[in-house]
């Protein structure tokens, strides 16, 4: 089997990158593979499918008719395992081999396992697939107690989606504070005494030593040597890239695959793009940027580089955007914290009330906002942040009302 476009995967990345084809090249031959046995859906949706806000049938990005429509062979429970550059070909775990002229990789990322002692003779959970929050679901059914093993966005909010089914939780996080990626610490706080309030067990700076089958459920023991018992337990312990089927390719890797400002690997007629790929950061380096908005811009960068589209804009690097709801109250958080000197910081805010601002400047231009029930346009301070925007004229202004400023300035500057 041949196809002059080869896509593996089926989320973000890969179908933006579909998209960017069709828009060039209407008759090439495009097959998209993914180890996904479902229609293609956004992984941001499965909290939903936790929650039962969502049905798992309801939740698809494409459906049969738009690959019929499209011209695009969609295969869905095809894994593959191993890539031959030589051959331009790749092989399935059914044994079946593909050939193709060009191809993205956009194979994302999957749970990474803790190395805490028992864990694999023990039931435990992890959500990155529709499968996975398919068997949270039924097992939250049954579950009255259950431990979320991280404080990062998808661990939050599952607990608090269990916390609202009557599950008693119990956060375990190894940081000082929830969601440690996103927030400072006096604003994790308002988030960790919300939870609180409502009946979840918060414990920051510390982790799970070893976990023992008790029932259907585990006995976890955590570092300062405390035992827990939980019917469920959740590992959100990050992710790390799907890229252990390039071994031996030649594809050149880091932490994720390597690529340039086109998506491009190292290897002639192949790009990478979204959560497996590592490009460009917005502050240099090369990073992998886990987020939406990442995946869909490379994935179209992949793909108009593969039509041969002359006019593709290369990548520029994606500032982080966050925005998170939790018990009714509202968290952003947009670009980064300060990580060395030269940075200003602002905070202000009612802790008492729930309510706090934190912004960082650094010559003149802002760095990063993160907010606790004070309302701002993400997309404002994003684009003041992607534009470089000199706020030193209005500094005073923009920290005492950055909503307001920021809509000025944009709206002076908006092209
Ligand atoms: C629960 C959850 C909530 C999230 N919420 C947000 C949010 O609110 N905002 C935000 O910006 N981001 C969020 N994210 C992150 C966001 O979903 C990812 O950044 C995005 O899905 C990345 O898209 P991708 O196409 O690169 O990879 P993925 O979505 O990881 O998809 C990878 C695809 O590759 C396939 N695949 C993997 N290995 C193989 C193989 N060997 N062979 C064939 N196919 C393979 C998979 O089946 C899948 O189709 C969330 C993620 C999760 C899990």
């Amino acid at each position: 089997m041949r196809s002059k476009y080869m896509i593996v995967g089926s989320s973000h990345a890969a179908l933006e990158a579909a998209t960017a084809i069709r828009l060039i090249d209407a008759d090439g031959t495009l097959t998209l593979l993914t180890r996904d046995a479902h229609l293609p859906y956004s992984p941001t949706i499965l909290p939903y499918v936790v929650s039962g806000r969502s049905q798992p049938d309801n939740v698809v990005l494409r459906d049969q008719a738009y690959f019929n429509d499209n011209a695009i062979v969609f295969v869905p429970g095809a894994t593959v395992v191993s890539i031959d550059p030589a051959q331009s070909s790749l092989r399935l775990a059914s044994g079946d081999t593909w050939r193709y002229d060009r191809l993205l990789i956009a194979t994302g990322a999957a749970p990474m396992l803790p190395p805490v002692r028992g864990l694999t003779d023990v039931p435990f959970h992890v959500l990155r697939s529709l499968d996975d929050a398919i068997n949270l679901r039924q097992a939250m059914g049954q579950a009255r107690s259950a431990i979320v093993l991280g404080a990062g966005l998808i661990g939050m909010h599952t607990a608090e989606n269990m916390a609202k089914a009557d599950i008693a939780v119990t956060v375990v996080e190894l940081q000082s504070h929830a969601l440690a990626g996103y927030f400072e610490p006096r604003a994790s706080a308002i988030i960790e005494r919300t939870f609180a309030r409502n009946g979840i067990s918060m414990l920051m700076g510390q982790t799970l030593r070893s976990v023992e089958r008790k029932g259907d459920g585990c006995l976890a023991t955590l570092a300062d040597g405390q035992t827990i018992a939980a019917d469920l337990l959740l590992l959100c312990t990050g992710v790390k890239p799907n890229i252990g089927f390039l071994n031996g390719s030649g594809i050149e890797v880091d932490t994720g695959i390597l690529v340039d400002d086109l998506m491009r690997t190292n290897l002639p007629n192949i790009w990478a793009a979204g959560d497996v790929a590592q490009a460009r950061g917005f502050w240099g380096g090369k990073v992998i940027n886990g987020i939406l908005p990442n995946a869909v811009g490379q994935g179209r960068i992949a793909g108009l580089g593969m039509a041969d589209d002359a006019g593709v804009t290369p990548f520029a690097g994606v500032v982080p955007l966050n925005t998170y709801s939790f018990f009714g109250q509202q968290a952003i958080s947009v670009g980064r914290g300060s990580t060395g000197s030269g940075f200003e910081i602002e905070e202000c805010g009612n802790e008492a009330d729930g309510v706090y601002r934190h912004i960082v400047l650094k010559d003149g231009q802002l760095v990063g906002i993160a907010t606790i029930n004070d309302f701002i346009d993400a997309g404002i301070m994003w684009q003041l942040i992607l534009r470089g925007t000199d706020l030193s004229p209005v500094k005073a202004e923009f920290i005492a009302n950055p909503q307001l400023t920021g809509r000025r300035l944009m709206s002076q500057t908006w092209r």
